[in-house]
């Protein structure tokens, strides 16, 4: 039968890689974060196989009514909050924490009858959701004081946590270092790269999405230096080999020629499968655990690769678009983009399991 397309997952590496943030954040609790469909991955399927989670972060409201109805049970963080009041009650039914960033939002809690524990999100740098600082003490004395806040916590999100060196990332640092002490509040400050990078600001909760999935959160080093392990794999088949000449061109724009006599292989995978239209010619696939390259501009459905000098390949042979041994990283580099944004894309691959 030809396989099409497939992005699998290997939840023994999500254990794993979980166990890495518990060794590199041994004093915090973990929020992992599973929103755009746990980055790609199947969100259910990720968080049933996270009982060790102390909790899970999503976007929006949807998702984590989904997670409910899946029958997760740990507590939920709404990272984008409630857009009206009327969805409190469902907040309160369901043990959701909404992430509180505009100011009707602490008057809603302040008039809502039920039981909430929000964070209060501060911007410390990020220009993205959260209240300025200066708003900060008087909106978390108001939360404090709400007859419905059960728990309240403060939050805020490194900028530029993938590059230690940035110098936004000390003054987010010590801007909640500060506060939170002033206001005795349970902190949640550390991404994946925070909490690599930055382990002085791991604090009562980290809250790791990409590390999770065995991605590289760092420019500083590569997955395997970090002991993360990719818990995607992405890869499809063989479905032409041809035979091309010096000189003749490959793909869309006549951006490749070959610079002699060459086999070529065609692999079912595109950028209509998530496969990124922008990875360039040289970008790394392996076909039977051999390494070559893409050839010429991504179709749709199909890539050309490069079977010069691979040991008898042969349609129907398995080409690997990223996995362990292939990261996506690397893959991310020749795309001009970031992992986050390729294992999203792969979203309707994903077999259910
Ligand atoms: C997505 C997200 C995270 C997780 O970030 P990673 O870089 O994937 O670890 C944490 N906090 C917030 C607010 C987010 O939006």
């Amino acid at each position: 039968m030809i396989r099409q397309a497939q992005a699998s997952i290997d939840y023994p590496a999500l254990a794993h890689n979980f166990q890495r943030v518990r060794q590199l954040a041994p004093h915090s609790r973990i929020m992992a974060v599973i929103k755009a469909d746990a980055y790609g991955h199947g969100m259910v399927g990720v968080a049933k196989h996270l009982p060790q989670a102390d909790a899970f972060a999503v976007a929006c409201l949807a998702e984590a009514t989904a997670l409910r109805q899946a029958g997760i049970t740990q507590p939920i963080t709404v990272l984008q909050g409630f857009q009206h009041r009327d969805e409190l009650a469902q907040y309160a039914a369901m043990n959701l924490r909404p992430v509180v960033h505009q100011v009707w939002q602490v008057s809603a809690l302040e008039s809502f009858v039920g039981k909430i524990s929000p964070w209060l999100k501060i911007n410390t740098g990020m220009g993205r959701l959260g209240v300025a600082l200066e708003q900060a003490v008087p909106l978390w004395s108001r939360l404090k004081a709400c007859e419905s806040a059960v728990e309240c916590g403060l939050m805020s999100h490194f900028a530029n946590a993938d590059e230690p060196g940035h110098i936004i990332n000390q003054q987010q640092i010590s801007a909640m270092r500060e506060l939170a002490q002033h206001l005795s509040a349970p902190l949640s400050m550390a991404n994946s790269g925070g909490l690599v990078n930055f382990p002085e600001i791991q604090a009562d909760w980290v809250r790791p999405g990409i590390m999770l999935y065995g991605s590289s959160p760092t420019r500083k080093h590569t997955a395997a230096e970090l002991d993360l392990r990719a818990v995607m794999k992405v890869s499809t088949q063989l479905i032409a080999i041809n035979w091309l000449r010096a000189g003749e061109h490959i793909g869309y724009g006549s951006l490749w020629h070959c610079p002699e006599d060459m086999p070529v292989g065609v692999a079912a995978i595109g950028y209509g499968d998530g496969y990124p239209r922008h990875a360039r010619s040289g970008t790394p696939v392996l076909v039977n655990e051999q390494r070559t390259q893409i050839l010429g501009r991504v179709s749709m459905d199909s890539i050309v690769i490069d079977l010069r000098g691979l040991m008898r390949p042969a349609v129907g042979d398995e080409v690997v678009l990223w996995s362990n041994e292939l990261s996506v990283d690397e893959i991310a580099q020749h795309a001009e983009t970031i992992s986050y944004e390729l294992l999203c894309n792969m979203k309707g691959c994903v077999a259910p399991g």
